[in-house]
């Protein structure tokens, strides 16, 4: 039997509409290096259709690919709306990745128009010779007129100049809601960078869920600091999750240092924000040394790695309650946010797990054999996924056979459906067939008075196969011992789990999006370059 009810398309545009309309007072704050600049809801609607006639006029069609190479900010919010609402696919680039791979992902995704921030116009100039297909650049923001002149390639064009004489309203075609709206690629944490696609549909979806009291909470109340990049899974969904609610944006475009982006958040005053650890640790820090004034903030969303339960309690001093989430590329990217249930009195507990699966997401654990894990607790497994907003495969590659995303991390789920992650399975460590939790050793550490970040990877043994190596950076040079460390973990691990290879490091190395790499950690490890001690 057929349902009688209307078929109307959740597309982008239905967002933008709304977002314009019922909440056109809203507004996206951009950082400025001094104070910011703001626009309404309205007028980026109106800027989006601008934008939208000047992609047509420099021919852009249904399908093609429009690429960013942006910080997050006003006119990056244009053409998160202008792009996928004329019938054209987005595709924020990482401006963080190494150039080639830079230049891979937008061959790959077969990019021929890129708007490009001015101040990243002079380390993107190099990338040129690389792009044969792009036929256009726009340049948004003042850039040097040298740097400018000395392109030769593609048609150069200024944003502001470029929209200027476009109508403010466009003819938006009503699009398949399956049809592409955007797409990213993976940080190639693990490997090459692979490209995921997003329907009208899955973003339209996603963006009714993360809104959720349960979820990022966000209304026209809230104003939300999105520090997540924009081209690291599309700012999390909130671009569009801000039209659906009303919640103000505010975005800190390349002030993300943290004492820049601590004077923004005393300038814009945001409720809430989202981003990865990385970046929490940064501010906080300065926040400690300097009197920075974050009082504005009540909570942010934490995800992209696992959130050490030391950075939870130093923003509990300043009144600021981390929201640990989990979530990947592939999943637009929400999987999971952990908010305790009601009437929980062990609170702290359920807080440093990765959270609950929102109402279409389906998990499934599974043992090495493929069988199927209970949510019990203990039964740890790989994790797979199903939903509306998770993809069926990668561009241009066969779809998964079974329908399921493999996500390729570790962890249990609770009979309540809480997912805790013990680790990636790239970066399990199995020592004497028994599995050690990377992610673990390194919480614990990180809650060490003397650390400041700590990175545990797996390294060849004679004897147990894999035994840890614990990489660690200490608040000051000298303060503490390995032996110390090592009773410190003693303490509160079996003792078989405690790792006896150490080494002191001036920093962790990160991937283009701020987690820790792995990859380069063991093989700095493989060369030689670590200077490790054995202890015990
Ligand atoms: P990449 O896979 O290239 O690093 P993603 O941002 O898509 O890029 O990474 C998703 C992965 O990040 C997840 O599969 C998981 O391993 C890790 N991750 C994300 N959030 C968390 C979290 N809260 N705790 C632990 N790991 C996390």
């Amino acid at each position: 039997m057929h349902s009688t009810m209307q078929d109307v398309p959740l597309s982008v545009r239905r967002l933008l509409e709304h977002g314009s309309t019922v909440h056109s007072g809203s507004r996206v704050l951009t950082a400025m290096p001094e104070g910011y600049t703001e626009a309404s809801f309205a007028e980026v609607a109106a800027n989006a259709a601008r934008l939208a006639g000047a992609l047509r006029g420099l021919g852009v069609g249904e399908g093609d690919r429009v690429a960013t190479f942006m910080w997050n900010n006003q006119q990056h919010l244009e053409a998160y709306y202008a792009v996928p609402c004329m019938g054209a696919v987005i595709h924020p680039l990482n401006i963080r990745l190494p150039g080639e791979q830079i230049a891979y992902t937008a061959n790959h995704a077969g990019d021929q128009v890129i708007i490009v921030d001015g101040s990243l116009l002079a380390p993107f100039t190099g990338l040129i010779p690389h792009l044969p297909q792009v036929r256009h650049l726009i340049v948004n923001g003042p850039a040097d007129p040298a740097v400018v002149a000395g392109i030769t390639g593609p048609e150069v064009h200024d944003y502001a100049a470029l929209i200027a004489g476009q109508p403010d309203s466009y003819d938006w075609p009503d699009v398949d809601e399956r049809q592409a709206a955007a797409m990213c690629y993976t940080s190639g944490t693990t490997g090459h960078p692979k490209g995921v696609v997003y329907s009208h549909r899955s973003i339209y979806l996603h963006s009714l869920a993360i809104a959720l009291p349960d979820v990022f909470d966000l209304s026209a109340a809230d104003c939300v600091l999105a520090v997540v990049p924009q081209f690291h899974v599309l700012a999390w969904g909130l671009p569009y999750t801000a039209f659906v609610t009303g919640c103000w944006l505010a975005m800190p475009d390349r002030f993300l240092a943290p004492e820049p982006l601590a004077g923004f958040v005393a300038a814009a005053r945001p409720n809430k924000a989202a981003g990865v650890p990385t970046v929490w640790q940064g501010l906080i820090r300065y926040a400690d040394a300097t009197g920075a004034d974050l009082s504005s903030l009540t909570e942010a969303v934490v995800g992209g790695s696992a959130c050490p339960p030391s950075l939870m309690a130093d923003y509990d001093r300043h009144g600021i309650t981390l929201v640990h989430a989990w979530g990947m590329t592939e999943m637009s990217p929400l999987g999971t946010l952990s908010r305790p249930p009601a009437g929980a009195r062990d609170r702290e507990a359920y807080r440093l797990t990765q959270g609950r699966f929102p109402a279409s997401v389906e998990p499934r654990l599974i043992g090495p054999d493929g069988s199927v894990l209970p949510h019990d607790g203990h039964s740890v497994g790989e994790l797979l996924v199903r939903g509306p907003w998770i993809t069926a495969g990668y561009y241009q590659e066969e779809p998964f056979a079974d329908g399921w995303l493999r996500t390729g991390d570790v962890g249990l789920i609770s009979p309540d459906g809480y997912l805790t992650l013990t680790d990636r399975a790239k970066d399990v460590i199995k020592s004497g067939g028994e599995w050690i939790s990377s992610v673990e050793l390194e919480n614990l550490l990180m809650g060490h008075p003397a650390v400041l970040e700590a990175a545990v990877v797996g390294v060849p043994d004679e004897r147990w196969g894999e035994r840890p190596l614990a990489t660690v950076v200490l608040k000051e040079k000298g303060s503490v011992a390995f032996a110390e460390l090592q009773d410190y973990l003693a303490a509160r691990l079996p003792k078989w789990q405690v790792p006896e290879r150490w080494a002191f490091v001036d920093e962790v190395p990160k991937t283009s999006v701020g987690k820790i790499d792995k990859k380069v950690l063991r093989a700095r490890h493989a060369a030689g370059e670590l200077d490790v001690t054995t202890v015990g």
